[in-house]
């Protein structure tokens, strides 16, 4: 399958304090050694809690976010070495579906406008060319016409959402980031729009970054999944894999609290202390902190990752 991202041993950190001659002093690590692959018309699902560093490897990837370190490649090329023209056609290439559809879309636009921006930002004036686009987009994401006179405000959440994703689309991206793109809307209209990404990602061979700490949605909407801890991929493997036969301790404990229809009252892993700070990050394994598995090992010694399938990769030393 051709590769449309490849991110080889990125690192992310942010200065947060320099000493009185102005030089950089702390550091918060966000992402720490990332290496991932995204293949055409896949989605890979990236999970783990809150403040782990999963949208900021989604800006890195949009070129959103200088890197500290590493390649991200896209189509092949690196995105940091893009001429002015290379990276206008990259914008034009990508997009980006916000979490909350309630602040991405401008409340003084017309839906008509908003959907119009992305061929403006392209310098694209043909007006057929973008009316036509634009009707083709609304059949997909089943919006009326006479929705583009209107503004945000005159509908729901879901459909908000809708119109954003809409406009991340019509220039028909190669790769999409959707980051948390259900999380701020009811729980009944998530399942509306995770059906509508699946439906478009088939239609027009879509390939997305689904950004999500909700591990029933990733499973249902993604092909691969990859665990994220304070910067680290810490499992990745086929959606079946990752849920059926999660190696990990961290991603046993995720798992462990998802509320199940057929819950045969398995054992509850609770994670003790909150994530560790970013600033000073543990030695050794990441998690041995909270991991109720940790071996003494784990304190000092970084683990490497362990194959069980050519496709399931998994940072433990449990699976040496
Ligand atoms: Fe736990 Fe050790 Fe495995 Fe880390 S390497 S997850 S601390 S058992």
């Amino acid at each position: 399958m051709n590769k449309i991202i490849e991110i080889k041993n990125l690192n992310k950190s942010y200065s947060v304090a320099t000493n009185f001659w102005g030089r950089e002093q702390k550091f918060v690590h966000a992402l720490n050694g990332i290496n991932l692959e995204i293949c055409e018309n896949e989605i890979l699902g990236l999970v783990g809690e809150s403040g782990c560093g999963k949208s900021t490897l989604g800006k890195c990837v949009l070129k959103l976010e200088p890197i500290t370190e590493g390649e991200i490649l896209f189509k092949g090329k690196d995105i940091s070495v893009l001429d002015k023209n290379e990276t206008k056609e990259f914008r034009k290439k990508t997009s980006l579906i916000f979490q909350n559809p309630y602040m991405s879309l401008n409340p003084r636009m017309k839906i008509y406008d908003i959907l119009r921006e992305p061929f403006i930002v392209n310098s694209i004036r043909d007006k057929k060319i973008i009316r036509e686009r634009i009707n083709e987009v609304l059949n997909l994401i089943k919006l009326d016409q006479s929705d583009l006179a209107k503004y945000p405000h005159e509908f729901s959440g879901g459909q908000r959402q809708r119109i954003a994703i809409a406009r991340a689309i019509m220039m028909n991206p190669d790769f999409i980031v959707a980051d948390e793109p259900v999380s701020a809307l009811d729980v009944s209209i998530q399942s509306q729009i995770i059906n509508m990404i699946i439906d478009l990602k088939q239609k027009m061979n879509l390939t997305m970054l689904f950004v999500s700490h909700d591990l029933n949605i990733v499973k249902y909407v993604s092909d691969r999944v990859a665990v994220m801890y304070l910067g680290e991929i810490v499992e990745i493997g086929n959606k079946d894999e990752l849920f059926e036969n999660p190696k990990h301790p961290y991603t046993k404990a995720l798992l462990s609290v998802v509320p199940k229809i057929n819950d045969k009252g398995e054992k509850k892993i609770i994670l003790q202390d909150d994530l560790p700070s970013p600033y000073e990050l543990p030695k050794g394994c990441k998690f041995h902190t909270r991991c109720p598995f940790a071996l003494e090992r784990c304190k000092t010694e970084e683990p490497k990752y362990y194959s069980d399938t050519e496709t399931h990769k998994t940072k433990c030393f449990l699976c040496e």
